[in-house]
């Protein structure tokens, strides 16, 4: 099976005054293409600065990173920007959206940066809106949709672009029980459609769901052992 991600020796060093922080500490991860893949650990294990290497956001300090066979450890800003764009959907949270635009103008808005036609973009914003079971929601802004709701508007955004990696950082964490359900049926979902997926948890019994778990410690990687289907 062809991954999608490998990372190899990675480190991540941030200077902190006089200090210098080692988030991450040597990370080797490959990932298949279809691969639903939770990361667990507890916090200021590292899980953030990953999920920002891993999503283009920021570049190793040293070590090498490829995203669909091209090595991105050393690109710039803007380089980086265009991976990120086409090739990356995140998931946060806090959802992130835009509290002054409907749900519809909110997924509309990686199209936006993607110079997608006015009508293009309506249509593939509704249509990932109804993806996500909020077809009758469109034109509802975010403070009249519940927490589940907005959590599942963020997700239609970062599908609406059609990304190679889906990346959500505790996309469970600002919701309640009920809601964690649903919003985790969703990337069930998404898996099942053939989707990769890297879910980035501190809960347990969330990782619990899903095939593959990673734990992560002091910004460095440990793969659970289980049985592989
Ligand atoms: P997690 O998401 O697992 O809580 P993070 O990746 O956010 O962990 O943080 C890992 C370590 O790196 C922590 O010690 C944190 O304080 C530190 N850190 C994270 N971001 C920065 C930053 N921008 N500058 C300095 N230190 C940072
Ligand atoms: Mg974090």
């Amino acid at each position: 099976m062809q991954s999608i991600l490998s990372l190899r020796g990675v480190t991540k060093t941030y200077a902190s005054g006089d200090l210098e922080v080692q988030a991450l500490r040597g990370v080797d991860l490959d990932v298949p293409e279809g691969d639903l893949v939770a990361i667990m650990g507890p916090s200021g294990s590292g899980k953030s600065t990953l999920m920002h290497i891993l999503g283009c956001l920021d570049v190793p300090t040293t070590g090498v990173y490829e995203l669909g066979g091209v090595d991105v450890s050393d690109m710039g800003e803007a380089e980086l920007a265009q991976v990120r764009n086409a090739k990356i959907g995140f998931v946060f949270q806090q959802f992130n959206l835009l509290a002054s635009m409907t749900a519809l103008r909110n997924v509309e808005l990686p199209l936006v940066y993607a110079g997608v036609s006015r009508t293009e973009r309506r249509e593939r914003a509704a249509e990932a809106l109804e993806r996500v079971g909020l077809a009758a929601r469109l034109d509802h802004l975010p403070s009249q949709l519940s927490g589940g709701q907005q959590q599942r508007v963020s997700v239609a955004r970062a599908l609406v672009t059609d990304p190679d990696l889906i990346l959500a950082d505790e996309p469970t964490g600002n919701l309640d029980s009920v809601a964690t359900k649903d919003v985790l049926s969703l990337f069930d979902e998404l898996h099942d459609a053939g989707r990769t997926v890297l879910l980035i948890t501190h809960d347990p019994d969330i990782a619990e769901q899903a095939a593959r778990v990673i734990h992560i410690k002091d910004g460095r990687l440990s793969e659970a052992d289980r049985a592989v289907a």
